[in-house]
């Protein structure tokens, strides 16, 4: 510390310079000698108000059953890729251009998983650990790279990829209120862990803003907006280079040479906390407009210490993408931003164990973990922790990649659900090399399933219609249970609705009415529900209440082909001809002149009784199509 940086009150209190760290007791400065942030407080302060904001929009939303949309960065996804102008964007859309304007304010002062990794920094310091950053030159980059993927890939892949009717920019629509806030949210068994690995372990491992620094998307964009912004941390003559701002920075700052180099801080890191300007003893620091940083002469870079050499920077790379890779998705239940906090901590944990294993000194905050060539029983417990965690990483990769092949097998299977739910077995449409890949992808899920250690709510399904469409109904309704145990809303109402389906060509239509009930109570909507639950109604011979179910269904779409017949069918057999005439007339108008369209309608008609409509479909089947792929009636 220089002379010039001991402020009166320490001078008084007898602070020797360049001894301040030998510690000095004087209200407003810490042990080391540095005055304490007063910024800090107001910044603690609103990072606490802006959490206590979010709860309340949560229970607001519990209580009145509708709220403003989530006020969350990634909703913007949604706006890109199907035009919903929901909250999430307003906030990100207006705050990339105040970063533009001002700096990276939002992410120091309106972040909740930055408060939470100043929550774990400010623990880990009170139990007298200081968390030390990691410095890697390419991980770097991975924000931004994430930050392109998630914003700037949805449109690009809608350009090449949507129907030439489509427009390139969807059309937008208004969700500002949403009666289902946590839609688009992990359950709060996810949650927990992503806010744990996120806010704490990359803390622990990677330093205070190990998550920003090496993970956060919106970080990638907020970063690079600020490199255009005029407002930054600026100096003035008074620094005489002390280093108490560089000391103090959370965000791994050099700002002392950066003011000295540049007369502003150009590093992108910055969140403009201004704990740097709070505790300059010379207070020669000021938050002020001028030049942008890209605008700074790019002469005398200043050199830079990295926790890295360029070959481990690679294996680094590499180790990143494949953790990542590993976990991302994994059991439908590790989000993409928690998966890159994973990556970010394996990387660190599977270079810190190398070294280790290498060196003959090396410690971990205050635990010596070797020494003299000799492991401590700390660096043991080190090392066991690193192999478990990276083993985790493992088994993962392990079930991602069955899950990866069984999801490549399911897409690509061509038969559509009506005719392969048309009768109770669907070989006779399944062609040698489909029934193979439909093995396989039952194959690969099934060892997902026997090796992981969680169910997979959106491989279940999939592996469930693999077994029917192999001919064993009755395991697919039980993988069916078992999936829809484990998901909730849409999916969990389409799982239910395919049981339901399967139960009546089993003919448990007991059973079947009551998973499609189910299925209903989840989704009001789901129209196909109503259709099967009406026809195990009919067969139960509650025919009345069939009608009202398929009316009811009709009601909703008039043009459900099946459901009109299934109608006509109901009157005729009341007698009530000129009704199912209209019905009839109905669903022709909506009939697709095809084929195997005309039987999946003849057989559906014919399992409940309905002949003479049965009856006509067949025909029409044999007279529509080529003939060679219609099967012969029974
Ligand atoms: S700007 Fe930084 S280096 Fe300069 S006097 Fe202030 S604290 Fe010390
Ligand atoms: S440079 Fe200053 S304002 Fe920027 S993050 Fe560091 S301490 Fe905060």
């Amino acid at each position: 510390m220089k002379s010039g940086c001991v402020s009166r009150e320490l001078k008084a209190a007898g602070a020797i310079p360049g001894r301040a760290d030998a510690g000095v007791n004087l209200p407003g400065y810490s042990r080391t000698g540095i005055r304490k942030s007063k910024t800090s407080r107001w910044r603690g302060a609103a990072l606490i108000a802006l959490n206590l904001f979010m709860v309340a929009h949560i229970i607001q939303w519990r209580l009145m059953g509708k709220t403003v949309s989530p006020i969350e960065p990634s909703e913007t996804m949604y706006t890109l890729q199907n035009g919903f102008v929901n909250a999430g964007f307003i906030f990100f859309s207006l705050a990339i251009l105040a970063t533009l304007i001002f700096g990276r304010f939002v992410c120091g002062w309106g972040c909740h998983i930055l408060a939470l990794q100043d929550f774990c920094g400010w623990l880990l310091k009170k139990m007298g650990l200081h968390p030390k950053p990691f410095r890697s030159r390419l991980l770097i980059y991975v924000p931004l790279g994430a930050a392109l993927y998630m914003f700037v890939w949805p449109v690009v892949y809608r350009l090449f990829s949507k129907p030439a009717h489509e427009p390139i920019i969807p059309k937008f629509t208004n969700h500002l209120v949403t009666t289902n806030f946590w839609q688009t949210f992990p359950s709060v068994a996810v949650a927990i862990p992503f806010l744990f690995i996120c806010g704490f372990v990359t803390v622990y491992f990677l330093g205070q803003k190990g998550f920003c620094t090496y993970a956060c998307p919106y970080g990638g964009f907020f970063g690079l907006a600020d490199k255009f912004s005029p407002g930054k941390i600026r100096v003035t003559p008074a620094c005489n280079q002390c280093g108490h701002c560089t000391a103090t920075c959370t965000s791994n700052v050099l700002v002392h040479a950066e003011v000295k180099q540049y007369g502003m801080v150009v590093d992108p890191g910055c969140m403009k906390c201004m704990d740097c300007v709070s505790v300059c003893p010379n207070d020669a620091l000021y938050f002020g407009f001028g030049k942008p940083a890209l605008l700074a002469p790019k002469s005398n870079v200043i050199k830079r210490h990295y926790s890295l050499t360029w070959p481990e920077e690679i294996v680094a790379v590499l180790l990143f993408l494949g953790s990542f890779f590993a976990v991302r998705g994994v059991y439908a239940l590790v989000p993409f931003l928690m998966a890159l906090g994973c990556a970010a901590v394996t990387t660190f944990l599977g270079l810190k164990t190398w070294r280790l294993l290498r060196a003959r000194e090396m410690s971990f905050y205050r635990f010596n973990l070797k020494s003299s060539g000799k492991m401590h029983k700390a660096g043991w417990t080190f090392v066991v922790l690193a192999c478990a965690w990276i083993g985790f990483n493992v088994h993962c990769g392990w079930v991602r990649y069955h899950e990866f092949l069984g999801n490549v097998s399911f897409n690509k299977i061509r038969l559509p659900d009506e005719l392969a739910l048309a009768q109770l077995d669907p070989a006779r449409w399944l062609s040698p090399a489909d029934r193979e890949n439909i093995i396989q992808g039952r194959e690969h899920y099934l060892a997902a399933s026997r090796t992981g250690f969680f169910p997979n709510s959106e491989a279940l399904p999939k592996l469930a219609w693999f077994e029917y469409l192999l001919g064993d109904a009755e395991q697919s309704v039980q993988t069916l249970r078992t999936a829809a145990a484990h998901q909730k809303d849409q999916s969990k109402a389409l799982s239910l609705y395919y049981r339901g389906a399967i139960l009546n060509r089993l003919g448990r239509y007991e059973e079947a009415r009551a998973t499609l009930e189910e299925a209903l109570a989840e989704r009001d909507d789901l129209i196909l529900a109503r259709q099967e639950k009406g026809e195990s109604l009919w067969q139960l011979g509650r025919k009345e209440e069939a009608a009202s179910v398929w009316t009811d269904a009709v009601q909703r779409n008039p043009q459900l082909v099946l459901v009109n017949n299934e109608l006509a069918g109901a009157a005729l057999a009341s007698g009530k001809t000129e009704e199912s005439d209209a019905y009839e007339k109905q669903a022709d108008k909506f009939t697709p002149n095809d084929s195997l369209y005309h039987w999946m309608l003849a057989r559906r008609l014919q399992a409940l009784g309905m002949t003479q409509l049965s009856k006509k479909h067949f025909e029409q089947a044999g007279q529509t199509g080529s003939g060679s792929e219609t099967p012969n009636e029974p």
